[in-house]
């Protein structure tokens, strides 16, 4: 009786959580057009009337414009977030060396400006989605050239092979975390700096922990505050 009441409880859960997904997806989703409406009138104010404005009001709408960049990515991410679990998401064998060339080639501009210096061991091939694995290797390398220190970044993926489970490392020499926040920054919209240290929408990990658990890993971090993190996760072999 105790199994059937949790199993009922896990198929609330369930329920619920899916509505919710359901709820991101249409409200981003119908959100996005008339953010999109108002950027480009922003773009053309910007564009051809720049030089009839005085300079407040030029202001004026480079604020707008920023805030419309961040209303943006948070829409996007929202978006991912909620298509993680999507039945769309087929899985079949992914190359990761193949995911992780295209998630340095979508992340070139931020390694290059910064002189990222990325190292990494041969990769597996594991079973999941392309899409999803390309999203977790750019959120958390993502993060370990944003939470870079002064120092040249320096980032190392490394893979173990254990009995069951492919573990994998990335690791930086960033400004690193106090390890009391280490649980909380997995949860949305948890973020330890703002806006105006650091852009972000405090999705980025969220969606991280999704597409590992919905792959059938874990995912954890350690670190030390102004020596650098390191991010783990694993997904089964096979
Ligand atoms: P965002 O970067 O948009 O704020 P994330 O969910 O990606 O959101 O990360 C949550 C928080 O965890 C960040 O705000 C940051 O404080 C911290 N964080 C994540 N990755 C790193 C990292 N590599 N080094 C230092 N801090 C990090």
């Amino acid at each position: 009786q105790t199994l059937e009441k949790l199993e009922k409880s896990l198929e609330e859960v369930e329920r619920s959580n899916a509505e919710l997904e359901q709820f991101a997806y249409v409200t981003s989703h119908d959100l996005r057009e008339p953010l999109r409406m108002i950027s480009s009138f922003l773009q053309l104010l910007e564009r051809r009337y720049a030089d009839k404005l005085d300079e407040d009001a030029n202001d004026f709408i480079g604020f707008a414009v920023d805030g419309a960049k961040r209303l943006d990515d948070l829409i996007n991410d929202l978006l991912i977030y909620s298509q993680v679990n999507s039945k769309r998401r087929e899985f079949s064998s992914v190359k990761l060396e193949g995911i992780l060339e295209e998630t340095l080639t979508n992340l070139k501009v931020a390694i290059d400006e910064n002189n990222v210096v990325i190292t990494h061991d041969p990769l597996p091939i594991i079973y999941g989605n392309d899409q999803s694995m390309i999203q977790l290797f750019q959120n958390l390398i993502g993060n370990a050239i944003k939470y870079r220190s002064d120092e040249t970044p320096k980032i190392e993926i490394s893979v173990k092979k254990e009995d069951k489970q492919y573990l994998f490392s990335i690791k930086d020499n960033g400004i690193g975390i106090d390890p009391k926040h280490l649980e909380r920054i997995f949860t949305i919209f948890q973020r330890l700096h703002s806006d105006r240290e650091y852009e972000g929408t405090g999705i980025g990990l969220a969606i991280a922990q999704k597409i590992v658990i919905q792959h059938g890993g874990q995912i954890w971090a350690e670190s030390e505050l102004g020596k650098g993190s390191t991010f783990y996760f694993t997904i089964p072999n096979q």
